[in-house]
This record gives structure tokens, sequence and C-alpha cells, in this order.
């Protein structure tokens, strides 16, 4: 069984490729765009990825 990595993309920037996950991959996950230097939220639930900004808000 051939199990193929989902890429994930920067929803901030044209960044195609994020970063790489394994299909088994569950939960939550912070990373840093090394394009856009926004720190992007990943969660992944029943093989469905979301990525989105994490905004600090401020007050
Ligand atoms: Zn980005």
């Amino acid at each position: 069984m051939n199990q193929k990595a989902i890429h994930v993309g920067c929803p901030c920037c044209n960044n195609k490729r994020l970063f790489d996950l394994s299909p088994d991959t569950k939960g939550e996950m912070e990373i840093k765009c090394p394009r856009c230097g926004k720190v992007i939220s990943i969660s992944v639930q029943n093989e469905e990825v979301h990525a989105e900004q994490l905004t600090l808000k401020a007050k």
C-alpha cells in the first residue's frame, strides 16, 4: 500500500508546499511558514487537513 503524503500549502502566501503530512497524522500542530513568516495552525481530522493562520490578537 502506498501512503502518499498530504501536501499542505500556506493559506497566507503562495507557498504550495509548506509542509508534508503523513496520512496517519492526527491532531494539531503549528508550523511557521519560511516564506511569509506567519505561524500556521494545521489540524487533521478524518484525513482532512485544515490550515489557517494563527492570529495572535492584540487585546
Ligand atoms: Zn506563507
